[in-house]
């Protein structure tokens, strides 16, 4: 059985007992939330949240990519969110490539070329939660005075510590 079959036998228990199909569009606790898409984390888990709680954004290391900012900039222009919380994670496995890397692999294993294809790695875990908080904070998207704190999950200890 392929695992897209299994996930669809889950989806048919979670549909069973459904029971919040009344919840309004925008997020009830008006946060976004930008982090990593690794599977050992689980924002909904970590962070509290409920189904119409909160946009969470999730990409390859949490970074605050274009499209990361579209997604952040209709959560607040169209969907309300006041809040923007970044979190990056150790163990990263944005801190074990570089762009060189990947696109020769990719070239020698699909004959694509991503030599223009920023990846986004990274090589120090705090400056990247630096880095992307900055990028938010700085992006005409963004109105100046939106709160943009940024944080390192442990995925050993399930912690969260902010980066200054
Ligand atoms: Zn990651």
């Amino acid at each position: 059985m392929s695992v897209t079959t299994e996930l669809l036998q889950a989806n048919e228990r979670y549909a069973a007992s459904f029971t919040k199909g009344d919840l309004p569009l925008p997020p009830a606790r008006r946060v976004a939330i930008l982090t990593c898409m690794d599977a050992r984390m689980d924002p909904t888990r970590f962070l509290g949240l409920q189904e119409g709680d909160a946009h969470v954004i999730r990409n390859a290391g949490g970074r605050a990519s274009d499209d990361a900012l579209r997604s952040l900039a209709i959560s607040h222009a169209l969907l309300g969110t006041r809040e923007f919380v970044v979190v990056h994670h150790t163990d990263c496995g944005m801190l074990t490539f570089r762009n060189e890397q990947l696109q020769r692999q990719l070239r020698r294993d699909l004959g694509a070329d991503a030599s223009g294809i920023d990846f986004l790695p990274f090589g120090d875990l705090e400056q990247s939660v630096r880095d992307d908080v900055a990028t938010i904070r700085t992006s005409p998207l963004v109105p100046k005075d939106l709160p943009v704190r940024g944080f390192v999950y442990d995925v050993r200890t399930g912690r969260l510590r902010e980066v200054a």
